[in-house]
């Protein structure tokens, strides 16, 4: 019962996304790809033909892609080349089934998608994904949710948690895969398995009626008004995003906030308690929340990527104020200088257990 009737659920669903995309007059499409790309093998997956059928008459342009290097997107530049990737959703296969590990967030990284149409100069997969970044989606869902089970079983009895925004932000393709309703589904199941994914888009309606189980905890990541404006495009405003978490919270999911990056600029502590009081504003009297902060932090390959890709950037990422780090793949990053670092780690924690007694800090770094 329980698979057939999950499945029976989803396929309903993508009917319904269906429907939302021919009538789309009036809906709001938070992503609407120019161009849609399939790799050969994914036409072989329901999910993949279903999105063949979706696209082909749509008005993006459509084309088969023979071989796993993706070609065919435009652009004579860093920029263009960007902008362009940005506008292009492949659907493919994942292949690799080994998952990465994912600290300190989860246990492992669940491969869903990668890259999203957000383009925010400090995004940090810029230095990780390839040149041209443009939004892959899998339409294997199920062979990875297989896996993810493998994982899970091989831990137990000890509780093995998955994150399903380590290589992107999985929302805005959401309204055509249905990969993370599925997840939520699968997770719901699970006795020893947990799945988190954090986002900065809206389009979580499809999840709120969802049987959820409270295994699957939702986090919207947050920053001041001014680093949104400054350095984030094609984001929805903080208070839309604040607005679909309350709608997640209210549909009993475990609700949280990811503050990042915290970028040390003149005036920080007033805005940072700021954006933690409108927060509270949305959520009076709630204790249940958590919260992540992730200072800002650069590679020398993402500096690079950037500056090629934004050239009038603002993003501070003088190696002066600076302290080296070596990182999880072997690479180093660059965070905030321990004087600095302590003094953002110090107000920040502070601010949010007085306004929020009883949350969750589940880390800052
Ligand atoms: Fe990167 Fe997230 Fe911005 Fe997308 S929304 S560009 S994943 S930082």
């Amino acid at each position: 019962g329980g698979r057939a009737e999950v499945r029976e659920l989803w396929l309903a669903r993508v009917d319904k996304i269906k429907l939302t995309y021919v009538h789309r007059q009036g809906v709001v499409m938070e992503f609407h790809p120019d161009r849609v790309i399939f790799e050969q093998d994914a036409l072989e997956y329901p999910l993949g033909r279903q999105l063949w059928e979706l696209f082909k008459n749509s008005d993006a342009e459509v084309m088969v892609s023979r071989s796993r290097r993706i070609t065919g997107i435009p652009g004579r530049n860093p920029q263009e080349s960007y902008r362009d990737a940005k506008r292009t959703l492949v659907f493919g296969v994942r292949r690799t089934l080994n998952f990465q590990t994912c600290r300190p967030s989860a246990h492992y990284q669940l491969p869903l998608t990668t890259s999203c149409p957000g383009k925010c100069e400090y995004c940090y997969l810029l230095g990780s994904l390839p040149g041209k970044p443009y939004i892959r989606a899998y339409v294997n869902i199920e062979e990875i949710l297989d896996k993810a089970r493998d994982y899970i079983v091989k831990r137990q009895p000890e509780v093995t948690t998955f994150e399903g925004s380590a290589t992107s932000d999985p929302v805005p393709v959401e309204k055509y895969t249905g990969a993370l309703a599925r997840t939520i589904l699968f997770f719901a199941a699970q006795d020893y398995g947990r799945f988190r994914l954090a986002t900065k888009f809206t389009g979580i309606d499809s999840l709120l009626d969802l049987k959820h189980s409270g295994h699957t905890t939702i986090r919207f990541s947050l920053n001041t008004a001014r680093v949104i404006k400054t350095y984030e495009h094609g984001t929805p405003a903080l208070e839309q995003r604040l607005q679909a978490a309350r709608k997640v919270f209210d549909a009993g999911y475990p609700t949280g906030f990811i503050i990042a990056p915290v970028i040390a600029y003149r005036g920080w502590e007033r805005e940072y308690a700021e954006l933690l009081e409108t927060i509270r504003a949305c959520f009076p009297g709630t204790s249940s929340l958590s919260f992540e902060f992730i200072t800002h932090r650069f590679t020398v390959r993402a500096r690079n990527k950037i500056k090629s890709i934004f050239p009038h950037t603002g993003l501070p990422m003088d190696e002066e104020d600076r302290k080296f780090k070596f990182g999880q793949f072997g690479y180093g990053k660059y965070v905030y200088a321990p004087p600095l670092m302590d003094r953002l780690k110090e107000t920040l924690v502070t601010k949010a257990r007085e306004m929020f007694p009883g949350a969750r800090i589940d880390y800052f770094v």
